[in-house]
Parts: structure tokens; C-alpha cells; sequence
């Protein structure tokens, strides 16, 4: 069966500018992958007519299938509708479905529906219309049966075009461009376990598994495994994929695994696990300055198990708001294990919570010394029946300290819940 490529061609001066990062041509190309079409091209184009013209020109010649974002607009910056018509010789009719969708958007908002937002009702003539439910702009494919090629034009936004791709654009590829073979993508995210360790205890499967491949991504911290696997059907590049799963949780430490897939994130896993346990958690930070409240926060449904946060940056507020004692801070400073452990404990108590965090540290540039370094962070997590302190010295920029500074916490509280009950851990 021959193996289909595609070309993704992204619109728009602002992506040349580098105003926003062409997210699109990346999400794309997951969604051509897991259909088993490869992504051979990414283009980016400005808002230029013969540009736009030579550069479909090529992509027409060199693929299968051109995807392209972008450019569907009512505006004269808007070009994607007139080049690809002009391109394929199929002149512009309107469509009257895609006018009345426009026309019933405005309605509903109570809004004038300037004259200029119709040309976005205009396709290519012959061409199959995608009609967009989240935005004015139907995008549309041409196929070009005799040459067996297709161009899919979806508009920018991609709260439009993803419903579209996935609930019709998928289709209409495994129909027209059905694939020999399903690639697919597991993604393993882990923390403070370094590259070379995992690579060194993952080698043994390294060209032991036919069809999966994989790699590594890095981030300050944490490393991703990225396995992609490819049979000729989802049901058996699945089996691939979870056979590698199960391989690799044998050679190393599973616990270093925060969650699987891209979106995966330790406040959400963290919020699992609290959820599963039923327990409450409250915050003191000093240095991180709420950082580790907001990204617990930013996972929905948070209220149920976090209590509540205080900012306690001064010695001061450590003494006011969590009972840390004068005399530990005189004799210790703000940034020792004792003054954590303090404020751990009084957080827990002044908020009842099950558990409670501190974290005070030097995120830097200034405030350094020789016997407490920037990067210096001290970490107490209190619990009903136990205090932890930790410290940990991290290097960076202050905004990457505080980053690292957060993720230990979470992790340390992670790690502390895994190991709370006697129940295996069902994820
Ligand atoms: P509209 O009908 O909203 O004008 P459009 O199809 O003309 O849509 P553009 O005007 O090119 O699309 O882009 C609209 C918005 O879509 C951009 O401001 C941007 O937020 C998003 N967008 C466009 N292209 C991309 C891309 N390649 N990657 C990520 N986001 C994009």
C-alpha cells in the first residue's frame, strides 16, 4: 500500500514575525501521524499573494495532501479563498449553508454582520465544505480524484479547526488516503531522574522492540520518554506501545513517572491523588511567592482538597501568620530547615489541613552567601503524624529556581501520597 505524505502549510505574517508560534503545523502533524500520512513539510507563509501561489505550486507537486491553517478571514490580508482558486482554476461560488451559518452567528450575538464577513461564505467551486460551529470561516477541501491529491484549507484559530479536523477531516483521509500503516505515541513523563540514568537503565530495550521507537525530550528536571510505534492497525500499535510500557516500568523506578502523555502535568496528579486519598492540603511559600498555589489552582476542581496558601515573604509574616518562633530565625535565618519545619507545622495548624507545605529559599540574583548559595531551598511538608524537611540547591535564573523549587514540592507531596496508603496506586 503506498505511504501518503502531506505538507502543512501554515498562513499568516504574524507567524513569520514570530507573534505567536505556529502551534497549528505542530498539532497538525500528531493528527496526520496517528493516520498514518507522514508529515514531510512545514511551511510558513506571510500574507502574500504570489508567495502563497509558488509556495502551493510546490507543495501541490511534492505531496499528497497540503493541509493549510489560516488566511480564511473577511479581510484583504485574507488570501487563502483567491489563491487556492485562482491555483486550481475552480472559481468561487457562494455557498448558501456556510452564508446562513454567518448570517445566524451574528444573530445570535445581537450584532451588524458587516457585508465583507459573506466572502467568507465563497468556496472553490466542487469543493467539500467544512462548515465551522466555533467561528465564522468554513474551511473546505479539494480533491483532485485523477491525480489523487487533496488541499484541506482550515481556518487559524484552532478551537475552529480542531472540531473540524477531527470530526470530519479524519474520515475523510482514512477514506481517500487509507494508510498500510497506524503510528502512534506514548509519552512517559518523568522527574528528577537524570537523562543518562534513564537512557543507561533503558538501553537493554533499545532495537529490541520492532515497530517502537524512542526518544528523549528534556526539560529543566524532568525527562519525557517519547515511544512511537507503528503497525498496520491501531488495535496492534496500542499492544506495541503497551508492551513497551510495561517493559520499560520494569527497568526503572516507576514512581519517577508523574503521568503519561504531553498534557500530563505533577499539580494535576498531585490533585489526583489527594482526591483518592480525601485529603486537604494547605501552602506556605516564601521564596516560590505563590508560584506553587497557582499551578495547584490551575487545575480545575482544586477546591477540593487545597485549604488554602500563604505568601509568607517576610520574617515577619512567617512569625504573624504561621507562629514561626523569633528565636529560630535569629538563630537559624529564614532559610534553614528549621524555619521550614515551622512553618510547615503552623500552616498546618492555623489552616486544619490534613497536610501542609513550606517552602523558603534564596531564588536569587542577590542574597546569595558563601554558606547559603542562590538556588538554596529548604522544603517541610507536614503531615498528621510526621514532619519532613528537605533541602535542595537548584541552578538557573530566578524565574527557572522558583519553577524547580515548585516542581520539588509537588513532587516531594506526590511522592509522600503514593507511599500514604497500603492500596495499590490504580492509575
Ligand atoms: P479568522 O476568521 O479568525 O480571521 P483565519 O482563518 O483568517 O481566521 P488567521 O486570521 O490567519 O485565521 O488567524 C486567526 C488566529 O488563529 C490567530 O490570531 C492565531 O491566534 C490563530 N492561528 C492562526 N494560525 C496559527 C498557527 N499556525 N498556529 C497557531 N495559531 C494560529
Amino acid at each position: 500500500m503506498k505511504k501518503f505524505i502531506s505538507e502543512v502549510v501554515s498562513t499568516g505574517t504574524e507567524i513569520m514575525q514570530g507573534v505567536y508560534p505556529d502551534t497549528n503545523a505542530r498539532e497538525i502533524s500528531h493528527r496526520l501521524q496517528k493516520l498514518g500520512i507522514l508529515p514531510l513539510y512545514h511551511t510558513a507563509v506571510g500574507d502574500d499573494k504570489k508567495t502563497l501561489l509558488d509556495i502551493l505550486g510546490i507543495a501541490r507537486n511534492r505531496t499528497d495532501v497540503i493541509i493549510m491553517t489560516g488566511g480564511l478571514g473577511p479581510t484583504v490580508d485574507d488570501l487563502t479563498r483567491d489563491v487556492v482558486s485562482e491555483l486550481y482554476g475552480k472559481p468561487l461560488v457562494p455557498d448558501r449553508k456556510a452564508a446562513d451559518m454567518i448570517r445566524a452567528r451574528f444573530a445570535a450575538r445581537r450584532k451588524h454582520m458587516p457585508e465583507s464577513n459573506l466572502t467568507q461564505a465563497l468556496l472553490p467551486a466542487g469543493s467539500i465544505p467544512l462548515y465551522n460551529e466555533n467561528g465564522t470561516a468554513p474551511g473546505f477541501i479539494i480533491y483532485e480524484e485523477t491525480l489523487h491529491k487533496a488541499l484541506i484549507a482550515l481556518p487559524g484559530p484552532p478551537r475552529e479547526w480542531i472540531p473540524m479536523f477531527d470530526n470530519f477531516v479524519a474520515d475523510f483521509l482514512k477514506t481517500h488516503f487509507p494508510s498500510s500503516a497506524i503510528i502512534d505515541t506514548l509519552v512517559l513523563r518523568t522527574i528528577d531522574i537524570p537523562e543518562s540514568q534513564l537512557n543507561e537503565q533503558l538501553k537493554p530495550l533499545f532495537n529490541t522492540l520492532p515497530g517502537v521507537t524512542f526518544a528523549f525530550t528534556f526539560r529543566p528536571g524532568k525527562v519525557d520518554i517519547r515511544l512511537t510505534a507503528s503497525a498496520p492497525s491501531s488495535e496492534e500499535t496500542c499492544q506495541l506501545l503497551e508492551d513497551a510500557r510495561k517493559k520499560i516500568l520494569r527497568l526503572i523506578d516507576p514512581e519517577c513517572i508523574y503521568g503519561e502523555g504531553d498534557e500530563a502535568t505533577i499539580e494535576a496528579e498531585v490533585g489526583r491523588l489527594l482526591t483518592a486519598r480525601k485529603k486537604t492540603l494547605a501552602i506556605a511559600e516564601s521564596c516560590t511567592g505563590g508560584l506553587l498555589c497557582k499551578r495547584l489552582t490551575d487545575i480545575p476542581g482544586s477546591s477540593n482538597y487545597l485549604k488554602e496558601g500563604i505568601v509568607a515573604y517576610s520574617d515577619e509574616a512567617k512569625v504573624k501568620y504561621l507562629g514561626v518562633r523569633d528565636e529560630t530565625l535569629r538563630h537559624y535565618g529564614a532559610v534553614s530547615g528549621e524555619t521550614v519545619a515551622e512553618m510547615a507545622t503552623g500552616m498546618k495548624r492555623v489552616s486544619g489541613a490534613d497536610i501542609a507545605v513550606g517552602i523558603t529559599g534564596i531564588a536569587g540574583p542577590s542574597g546569595g552567601s558563601q554558606e547559603k548559595p542562590v538556588g538554596l531551598v529548604y522544603f517541610g511538608l507536614a503531615t498528621e503524624d510526621s514532619i519532613i524537611t528537605c533541602q535542595r540547591r537548584f541552578t538557573g535564573e530566578r524565574c527557572l529556581i522558583r519553577e524547580l523549587a515548585a516542581d520539588f514540592a509537588l513532587d516531594m507531596l506526590r511522592r509522600t501520597l503514593i507511599s500514604s496508603t497500603d492500596e495499590p496506586d490504580m492509575r
